[in-house]
């Protein structure tokens, strides 16, 4: 039996003339029969958040009474929360260990949000004209279009919307074709928090059609991207068409990088963490280990036997802890670049296959003795290849982790204050970790520089991408000026 999905735009529900499968990756079978959108329906979505912008119910709440809806939301979320994460595990084969606490993590980031949506405060400005009275105001930027990848879709979502609501702007999503569920259940919660209808809509689909009209969508004024490169690259310029401002979280090509004076277990823990968690299919992932030459062989080795004991399985299995690759075509592209690098020479540690269980499973694999100009350590596989490189100076592993197109995150292990210090200023990435890796947080700024894109996400940062200030003049004295003069 599958589960029929449908969008939510303002207060209908709507199933799409059409529609398309989203399949479990662990049973290979369709579950879910979900809403494919039109052009019309895209444009139906933005009409509801725009008229809920402009003048409607929402455009008249107090930051305090956003607040209240958003704790609102926070607490149903909890309730729902299995059942969302069940959801995400069955759309895209990540862990249901793992799910079920990340949404109900989510309240957390409304809860956070909540309490900034009633500290939307301007200032006062000195004009440096005593005739002049200035002040400047922060106003919500309008309606957003929200385009979410498969990797963690409510977790992704929440980045972006949290702070718009707490702005108080209007939102229309667009979930992935590969694990679109969970947004579209998620839109029904807005109703039961008591949220008025059209401030969360969303429109899916099986085509890249429905995120292309998105973007370049001109009733849209914000647009918040999160996938590849690639896709962002296309996005930023449909965007560009009607000059909606553009956020964009794309991938990553991340170093984690262990100095000897490292506590070994630890930071093969970490690297471990790093690159098999969610089988690798995250953008923290840290895809490549630079390890210093004194402790390669220990650190591989240590790696390598954890990376054999590794459990693959049902992402349903508590006792699970790697599941498969979301789609058939994400299983290809990683089995491609483990072949190539093995063609080019490349000693494959471990793993490289698909652990004897057929399907979309692949082994945790290393990559061990390769250079950084390979494809494995220049391009993005996202899936659970690990490829680590020697070092022998903390000058050659800057330069090795800042060889990369990418800048989003990178690992640091190492007992030494002074040199932790000295590499998180080096280190041209948008996240540092020290002696940990892939924690965030609500409060924490996250996103990349370089090819792994612009714009913030999470923290007070994460709420000025969802505000535009404006700026007052008040003339005090009445008096009559020289029209001909800029004053
Ligand atoms: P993708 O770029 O293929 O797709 C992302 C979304 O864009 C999907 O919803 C897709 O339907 C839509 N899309 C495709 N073409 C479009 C177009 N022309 N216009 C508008 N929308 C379009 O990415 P993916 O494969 O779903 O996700 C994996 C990628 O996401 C990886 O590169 C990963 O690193 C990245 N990612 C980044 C972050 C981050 O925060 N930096 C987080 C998770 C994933």
């Amino acid at each position: 039996m599958t589960t029929t999905v449908t969008m939510r735009i303002g207060a209908e529900r709507r199933a799409g003339t059409t529609t398309f499968d989203s399949i479990d990756p662990y049973t290979g079978e369709a579950w879910a029969t979900v809403a494919e959108a039109s052009r019309a329906d895209v444009d139906d979505a933005v009409a509801a958040a725009r008229a809920a912008f402009d003048g409607g119910e929402w455009s008249k709440l107090s930051g305090r009474e956003r607040g209240r809806l958003m704790r609102r939301l926070a607490a149903v979320i909890e309730e729902h929360a299995d059942e969302l994460g069940l959801a995400e595990t069955r759309d895209n084969g990540k862990l249901l260990r793992e799910m079920g606490g990340q949404v109900r993590s989510l309240s957390a980031w409304y809860e956070y949000y909540a309490g900034l949506a009633d500290k939307i405060d301007g200032r006062v400005v000195d004009t440096g004209r005593p005739d002049y009275f200035g002040f400047v105001t922060r106003e919500p930027i309008g309606v957003v279009g929200a385009v979410l990848p498969w990797n963690s879709p409510l977790l992704l979502l929440t980045f972006k919307i949290a702070p718009a609501l707490a702005a108080g702007c209007t939102i229309v999503a667009k979930p992935s074709e590969q694990a679109p569920v969970s947004i579209l259940k998620f839109a029904d919660l807005f109703e039961e928090a008591g949220f008025p209808p059209g401030v969360f809509n969303t429109v899916s689909g099986a085509s890249r059609e429905v995120g292309e009209w998105l973007v370049g969508h001109p009733g849209v004024d914000r647009v918040s991207f999160t996938g590849s490169e690639i896709t962002g690259a296309a996005v930023a310029a449909a965007a560009a068409k009607h000059l909606a401002p553009v956020t964009l979280e794309l991938g990553g090509k991340s170093a984690n990088i262990v100095f000897p004076d490292a506590d070994l277990a630890a930071a093969s823990n970490g690297l471990i963490a790093g690159i098999f968690a969610a089988a690798g299919q995250t953008c923290i992932a840290g895809s490549r280990a630079l390890v210093h030459a004194d402790v390669y062989e220990e650190v591989v080795a240590r790696v390598a036997e954890r990376a054999a004991r590794i459990r693959l399985g049902d992402p349903k299995d508590p006792e699970t802890e790697m599941g498969p690759i979301c789609f058939p075509g994400q299983h290809e592209k990683i089995r491609r670049f483990v072949a190539q690098a093995k063609e080019q020479g490349a000693d494959i540690v471990g793993g490289g296959g698909d652990g004897g269980l057929g399907g979309l499973f692949f082994e945790p694999t290393i990559v061990a003795n390769v250079t950084n100009d390979a494809m494995v350590c220049q391009e993005e596989i996202f899936g659970p290849v690990l490829s680590v490189l020697r070092f022998s100076s903390e000058e050659e592993a800057i330069a090795i982790a800042n060889d990369s197109r990418y800048g989003l995150a990178a690992g640091i292990w190492t007992a030494d204050i002074r040199r932790a210090f000295r590499m998180t200023k080096a280190l041209r990435v948008g996240t540092v970790w020290v002696n940990a890796y892939r924690t965030l947080n609500y409060a924490m700024p996250f996103g990349g520089i370089k090819s792994s894109g612009f714009g913030r996400e999470n923290g007070t940062e994460g709420l000025h991408e969802y505000l535009q200030e404006k700026a007052v003049w008040i003339e005090t004295t009445g008096a009559t000026r020289d029209p001909f003069v800029l004053g």
